[in-house]
């Protein structure tokens, strides 16, 4: 691979004084900086790339080499450029020294180590209205949990103070303990690992960074949502310890039932009753929609259980477009009493009823969803109404 420039690295003139250099630097160095772009490969890169730049840039020997001589020269005079974040944070650690309170701790792995540390995930149960879930909604919830500290803006120390080597470690992160003829290395508990102390801790947060307090989140909720949603709202958890990456917050949804409709996925299910009457010679009646009220024709002789279907009055699709069915099932009541006048207007219905129509015994239909009409098809007892 071609070696880039190093002024054009850092994007600095072949004059550039050693301000202007150490300046471009510690631009690049701040942008790409590992803490800032965790698992970012490229921005690694570049971090590294940087620091060869400057480090060849800022070292006159070494400069005057290689405007004379370029990348070749420098080889030929033993320069093979900076090794992993540990040189980097060894050599010039100091330039972040103003910008970052938290530590680079010079030795050990091959990642830089600080004391930060991610915040936790959490979880919020929130209660929504049939009509919400469907149709869409903006809430604002309130939760306690621990928010970054205004006084230090996390960093944990005091204003206008820096960190220090620890002193328990020395820097490495690690204290080394002999038993025997074992030599055993353990994370330092000083520094937890980072090398760095706070010379003095934030008075409000007493060093970590965050605090506990009450914060307000709005959260948007999709139409076509339902129980058992979860929402992510990204970096909305608690915060972390000492600038560390903050959790997701995650939004449990919990759908209250509607008065008339059950819901299942896009589609909802209602029931209506109509008298023996309006079955036997048909009606129209209005019946309510989730948003509207539409008009249901009652077919003369309409049977129990004949399914009604209004497309597109159902709920809309979480992921796509349109919206799902309402399937109305029509129920006819059989009247418990009757006058004797009605009575007497049967019984002469009955005498004028030839057919007694064969008892047959048939099967219970097993399937309430496939009577009901979720499975399109040719079900003789359901009929498109729009
Ligand atoms: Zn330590
Ligand atoms: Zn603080």
């Amino acid at each position: 691979m071609d070696k880039r420039d190093y002024y054009e690295i850092l994007g600095v003139s072949r004059q550039a004084g050693e301000e202007e250099v150490k300046k471009a630097y510690r631009k690049l160095a701040l942008k790409y900086h590992p803490d800032r772009n965790p698992g970012d490969k490229e921005a690694e890169e570049q971090f590294k790339e940087a620091a060869e730049a400057y480090e060849v840039l800022r070292d006159s020997q070494k400069r005057r080499i290689y405007d004379a001589y370029g990348h070749e020269g420098l080889r030929g005079a033993g320069f093979s450029g900076v090794g992993g974040f540990e040189d980097i944070f060894s050599s010039f650690g100091d330039i972040f020294q103003d910008f970052f309170s938290f530590g680079f701790g010079g030795g050990g792995g091959a990642r830089p180590r600080t004391a930060a540390r991610p915040g936790d995930d959490l979880l919020f149960d929130m209660s929504l209205t049939f009509e919400e879930a469907i149709f869409g909604t903006e809430k604002e919830i309130q939760i306690d949990t621990m928010v970054e500290c205004e006084q230090c803006d996390g960093s944990g120390a005091e204003p206008g103070t820096l960190e220090s080597t620890c002193p328990n470690c020395q820097g490495r992160g690690q204290v080394v303990q002999s038993q025997g003829f074992f030599r055993i290395s353990t994370t330092c508990s000083r520094c937890q690992g980072s090398g760095r102390v706070l010379n003095s801790p934030c008075k409000g947060c007493q060093g970590q960074g965050r605090v506990r307090k009450r914060k307000k989140v709005q959260v948007k909720v999709p139409a076509g949502v339902d129980s058992g949603t979860r929402l992510r709202l990204r970096s909305e958890g608690e915060s972390g310890f000492r600038r560390g990456q903050s959790g997701d917050l995650y939004v449990r949804l919990n759908v209250q039932p509607h008065e008339f409709f059950d819901r299942d996925g896009d589609n909802l299910y209602g029931k209506i009753s109509v008298s023996v009457v309006q079955a036997t010679l048909g009606d129209e009646i209005e019946v309510p929609t989730l948003d509207s009220r539409k008009t249901l024709r009652v077919e003369a002789g309409t049977q129990p259980g004949t399914v009604v279907r209004f497309p597109g009055e159902g709920a809309p699709r979480l992921r796509g477009y349109g919206r799902g069915d309402l399937y109305i099932e029509i129920d006819v009541k059989i009247p418990k009493k009757v006058s004797s006048k009605q009575e007497q207007l049967l019984r002469e219905f009955a005498d004028l009823e030839k057919e007694k129509g064969d008892q047959k015994v048939r099967k219970w239909p097993w399937n309430r969803r496939k009577e009901r009409g979720q499975e399109s098809g040719s079900d003789a007892s359901r009929q498109a109404h729009s």
